[in-house]
């Protein structure tokens, strides 16, 4: 790959800790595909327990002078790294799209929407604001001050290697925490590039560690029990979120969790149904169905039901599927062969159980791992794309009669993070967007994540927000102050 990027030196291959480029212990790698052409992109140091253990220790000590510097001094050093990223953003672009098969172009907006946490972030941790408040006696009063809660650890999933990093990292470090990060083997040459161009920004050593790994257990253990960590921030599956959080509770350590999601885009009768076709496709298609806020369910109401299928095929049978290095495809392969196995099998189910394919349906032979945009028809609510997050590029579409039985039909998952409505109806756009269990509903609108916005779930998606003015809250602790005998 290195021929085909600018500066070959953002392509990291070791370990970064405490500031330095090192291999794993034991001399492991584990290699990186490409998705795409099972090329060898990579081997990556694949580093265990006690290279993570160091990398805490590190944090440590880097931590503390660290959220003794001024907000102004961090945000400076923050926003040298923001620019960086954006002046790299083609080789950024290219390392992604050979790592995790997302098209080129879609690589560079998430570079792009990766950096814009930086920069808000170092913006942000300026106003970190306390409280002075009355107290029973009047001698006294009360101060509430906000102090960083000190070592973090960050696991992130494959789907967006550079957005879920710094998603976490822009608040943590603007705030005066450290980090000690661990990218999805899938992907951990987008966050090592990162990293290098941190340390090219004049991040202080130790306060961003990456431990990439083959075997994610002994780094998670280590994360999870070390007492130095105070905090634990985690994207990807529930599955593997609670169990990390169990761990966590040994040590009592704060936790965020942004888990899976199975979104429903309601669509009503009363909808522009050629916006509705268009925002569904955008949702359920984008970086293949591979995103946790992608369409999973789209409930139609039963009088536009035929017309939206029509539609919706119109928009999909604009697609080219194809390697992502490909400037014509608009969307790329699927992360795993296993990955399109899982697929192919909740497809499977629906047709066994009476589902209709009313497009798409051919799944890659031998190792491919392209799928065409799929639309199931006729599904019911006992199959399992009703119960499950696909993760692909297939679109079930349901039908329903009438506004409780959409809300209903939304609200029947264990799943509470994103959630789409079309309608004209504005009371309806209110006793709907209430009456849903998400954390985020998009009205007309399916384009709802940005920096500005506080991203996060309920229910089994999680707890925490991150982006936007909340987003610091989970790297800061409260800390009252009581201070006395001020006199009448
Ligand atoms: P995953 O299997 O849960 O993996 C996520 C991360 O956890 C990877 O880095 C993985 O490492 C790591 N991991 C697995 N077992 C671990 C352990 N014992 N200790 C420490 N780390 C461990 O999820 P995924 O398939 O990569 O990602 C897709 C999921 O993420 C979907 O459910 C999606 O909805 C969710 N997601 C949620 C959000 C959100 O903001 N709510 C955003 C994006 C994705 P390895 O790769 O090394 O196994």
């Amino acid at each position: 790959m290195k021929d085909l990027l600018k500066d070959p030196t953002l392509l990291r291959t070791q370990a970064y800790i405490n500031g330095e480029w090192v291999d794993s212990d034991s001399g492991e790698t584990f290699p990186v595909l490409n998705p795409a052409t099972h090329e060898v992109l990579a081997e990556v140091a694949s580093v265990g327990g006690a290279e993570t253990r160091r990398a805490i220790e590190a944090a440590e000590v880097a931590q503390k002078p660290w959220a003794a510097r001024s907000a102004m001094e961090r945000s400076a050093i923050l926003m040298k790294w923001n620019n960086l990223i954006l002046e790299n953003v083609e080789d950024l672009a290219i390392i992604m799209t050979q790592e995790q098969g997302k098209v080129l172009a879609e690589s560079r907006g998430e570079i792009v929407y990766a950096a814009s946490f930086i920069e808000w972030f170092a913006e942000e941790g300026k106003r970190v604001y306390g409280d002075v408040f009355p107290l029973p006696q009047g001698t006294s009063r009360g101060i509430a001050i906000k102090q960083p809660v000190g070592v973090v650890a960050a696991v992130t999933p494959w789907n967006f290697p550079s957005a879920m990093l710094t998603r976490k990292c822009g608040p943590a470090l603007a705030v005066g925490c450290a980090m000690v990060a661990k990218p999805a083997h899938e992907t951990p040459l987008s966050m090592l590039a990162l990293a290098e161009l941190a340390d090219r920004a004049g991040l202080p050593a130790g306060l961003l560690s990456i431990v990439p790994g083959g075997h994610a257990r002994p780094i998670g253990d280590e994360m999870c029990s070390n007492p130095i960590v105070r905090k634990f921030t985690f994207t990807g599956s529930t599955r593997i979120g609670k169990m990390l959080a169990a761990q966590c509770t040994e040590t009592m350590k704060r936790t965020s969790m942004e888990l899976g999601g199975n979104a429903p885009v309601i669509v009503f009768d009363d909808a522009d149904l050629d916006k509705a076709a268009v925002g569904a496709a955008a949702s359920k298609y984008r970086n293949s169905g591979q995103t946790c806020i992608c369409a999973n369910r789209i409930l139609v109401q039963e009088g536009v039901y035929d017309e939206f299928v029509e539609k919706l095929k119109g928009v999909v049978g604009t697609f080219k599927i194809g390697d992502g290095m490909d400037e014509s495809s608009t969307h790329g392969p699927v992360i795993t062969r296993k990955a399109l196995e899982d697929i192919k099998s909740m497809v499977d189910d629906a047709v066994e159980h009476g589902a209709e394919i009313a497009a798409g349906g051919q799944f890659g032979e031998g190792d491919e791992q392209f799928i065409q945009p799929t639309i199931l028809c006729n599904v019911t609510e006992d199959m399992r794309v009703f119960k499950e997050e696909i993760f692909g590029p297939v679109a079930p579409i349901f039908k329903f009669r009438t506004e409780e039985e959409a809300i209903a039909m939304a609200n029947d998952t264990e799943f509470g993070l994103a959630a789409y409505l079309f309608t004209k109806d504005q009371g309806r756009t209110w006793r709907v967007s209430e009456g849903i269990e998400y954390g985020m509903v998009g009205v007309n609108e399916v384009l709802i994540s940005s920096t500005f916005i506080p991203f996060g779930g309920v229910k089994e998606s999680g707890q925490g927000r991150e982006g936007s003015s909340y987003g610091v809250d989970d790297y800061l602790e409260i800390k009252y102050i009581c201070i006395g005998d001020l006199g009448a």
